[in-house]
């Protein structure tokens, strides 16, 4: 899962995406409202987490342009503005959800993960694919009823995939889900990844569709 992170603080920043990044999750970090678009318009995200005080904007006035002009990204406004009002109007203009600082990383990543879990269309964490079973909040995979170890990519690409449910990603999907803006990496990654996956979960998990890019498989 590909996060985007809306914030001018570059320790809270750095400390949520460390945070994150232990969760299997990939994210790039937009430190003001125009670099947020610039992300927003160069690639796609699972979600997004906002602050509002921004130095060149406003958080609440942003994601109204989001919303009016029908981006659907799930939004977390994290922000130290905390009185019920401005909790109410932050839901109001179209978050998804509303933490205050400060705020506990676990709560934040939970919170994340129930985001996306609604974003995906599933009601619970626990997921079968054929015969594998998924638990997409810890992160653990257990295939004919042994667990499995999953590298992080391994991990985040299984992740878009099953997010996807089932609707073809190419490799430039797949490939940004994985890897943000500072990371130049070769551009079979993404390829070598599914292979991987392959290996450890059964070669029917993921399908190859010819000249677009790759889905869960039928068989999962
Ligand atoms: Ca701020």
């Amino acid at each position: 899962m590909h996060i985007l992170i809306v914030e001018d603080n570059a320790l809270v920043a750095s400390g949520i995406r460390a945070g994150l990044q232990l969760h299997g999750f990939t994210s790039d970090w937009a430190a003001g409202v125009a670099q947020a678009q610039a992300h927003l318009a160069a690639r796609g995200y699972d979600a997004c987490v906002l602050d509002l005080g921004l130095p060149d904007g406003d958080g609440m006035a942003l994601l109204r342009r989001w919303r009016a002009a029908g981006q659907m990204l799930p939004v977390l406004i994290l922000s130290a503005r905390t009185t019920l009002q401005d909790k109410v109007e932050g839901l109001q203009s179209g978050s998804d959800d509303y933490l205050a600082k400060p705020f506990d990383l676990p709560e934040l990543v939970a919170r994340l993960q129930a985001l996306l879990r609604r974003a995906g269309g599933r009601a619970s964490d626990r997921i079968r694919l054929g015969r594998c079973e998924v638990d997409m909040a810890s992160g653990e995979v257990w295939c004919d009823g042994l667990r499995v170890e999953l590298a992080r990519r391994e991990w985040g690409l299984l992740q878009a995939l099953i997010q996807a449910r089932g609707r073809v990603l190419s490799t430039a999907q797949l490939h940004d889900c994985l890897y943000g803006f500072e990371q130049d990496v070769e551009s079979n990654t993404v390829n070598v990844h599914v292979h991987h996956l392959r290996k450890k979960l059964g070669a029917g998990l993921i399908e190859t569709v010819r000249g677009q890019g790759f889905r869960l498989g039928a068989g999962a």
